[in-house]
């Protein structure tokens, strides 16, 4: 009864999202702070004024979402806590303009479904594609849904990306490459010079996807890579940065004829992706930036504050560009201190993953969730 095509699938496991209790969830790199309160107030208010709205269906191509996100990424430079708010006006994390346009731009249902829209758009199950050996989960996930071989790079001993050997397997297999950057669960970044050097390198015509979703954090966007090269496509999300992981929006920016041959996979799937009440809000939090700005702000200053902690502690902590830490503790594993906490109401997240098993990974809160978890590992004594 079952198609043969089940045979490859190994579903991702998210995060717990438990409804046994009321825990702290740093468990899945939610954002702790909800979304602008201007912008939930606008988007219900369209529902409110026109409601006959929402018998008609959405727009199929999310068109004002799509200039809205541009707009945004323009007038930011890309990196919201890099950003600044002078006086109301925002200004972008770099002077040079980036010049991106809504045909740039392709927006889905979350960056999940935009990862498997573009996975079937550019990557081919007679070849390889390269990616770090520890990075987000979902991505071995897909090459089983498309019959993908992955080729996983270590990584270096600091648990950073392993650029050369990247470059040398896709190369040798003159094959596509997937990375995010920052990576997840390391929480590192390459800088965009190291990213370059990839992109020089690599086969220029073999897509090469950078997944920005946690870049808002203090990474270094590619953004500014798109004029120079046509096979780069960049991934993003409103569901880290933009307090709205139960939205699911998420978007690619990339060359227009890279969106164009994504546009070809969504028309051959739902032409409908986005539901008119997302978009709309979609577009609402892009017209409310500063407020966001000041969240990841708020976020990058807890996650130092609390790397700190953990290193007192006699953590090994790796330098997060993110909106959570990845650290261990000699002498204890990293399963038991999960369950430990879990007792305690705290969610974390750890993997059973040989090789990262001694780790936990913890999500950025608010100062009262980083204060309520630090009592517990006193507590707890680790
Ligand atoms: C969270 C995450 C996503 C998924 O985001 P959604 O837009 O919620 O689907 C994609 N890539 C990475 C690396 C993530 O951590």
């Amino acid at each position: 009864m079952l198609s043969s095509r089940m045979e490859n699938l190994r579903p991702y496991v998210p995060g717990e999202q438990p409804h046994d209790r009321e825990y702290i969830k740093l468990n899945a790199n939610e954002n702790p702070y909800p979304p602008c309160p201007a912008a939930v107030e606008r988007a219900l208010e369209q529902v409110k004024s026109a409601p006959q709205r929402l018998a008609l269906y959405s727009d199929p191509d999310s068109l004002a979402l799509r200039e809205k996100i541009a707009a945004m990424l323009n007038s930011t430079g890309g990196v919201l806590s890099r950003a600044r708010i002078d006086g109301g006006e925002v200004l972008p994390c770099e002077a040079e303009g980036l010049g991106i346009t809504s045909e740039m731009i392709y927006a889905g249902n979350g960056s999940d479904e935009v990862l498997s829209f573009l996975f079937y758009a550019f990557f081919d199950s007679a070849e390889k594609l390269v990616s770090p050996e520890f990075s987000y989960s979902f991505y071995p996930v897909y090459c089983g849904f498309h019959s993908i071989e992955m080729e996983k790079v270590p990584l270096l001993n600091d648990w950073q990306i392993d650029v050369d050997e990247m470059i040398l397997r896709a190369k040798k297999f003159h094959a596509p490459t997937i990375i995010a950057n920052p990576n997840a669960p390391t929480s590192l970044c390459l800088s965009r010079k190291q990213v370059r050097r990839m992109l020089e390198e690599c086969p220029r015509d073999m897509a090469f996807v950078v997944d920005e979703a946690y870049v808002d954090f203090g990474g270094e966007s590619c953004l500014p890579l798109l004029r120079e090269f046509e096979n780069l496509v960049i991934v993003r999300t409103f569901s880290k940065s933009l307090c709205a992981a139960g939205m699911r929006l998420g978007y690619l920016v990339a060359n227009p004829k890279m969106v164009r041959a994504v546009l070809t996979v969504k028309n051959s799937v739902n032409h409908f992706p986005i539901d008119s009440f997302a978009q709309n809000f979609g577009s609402a939090v892009c017209e409310n930036i500063p407020y966001y700005i000041e969240c990841a702000k708020k976020i990058v200053f807890e996650r130092e504050d609390f790397s700190e902690f953990l290193r007192a502690r006699g953590f090994f902590v790796l330098p997060s560009s993110t909106n959570f830490l990845f650290a261990k503790k000699e002498g204890h594993s990293g399963k038991a201190m999960y369950e430990s906490l879990k007792k305690e109401g705290i969610l974390v997240r750890h993997f059973d993953t040989e090789g990262i098993e001694d780790f936990l990974r913890i999500t950025v809160g608010t100062k009262e969730q980083m204060a309520a978890l630090k009592r517990a590992m006193e507590k707890m004594d680790f």
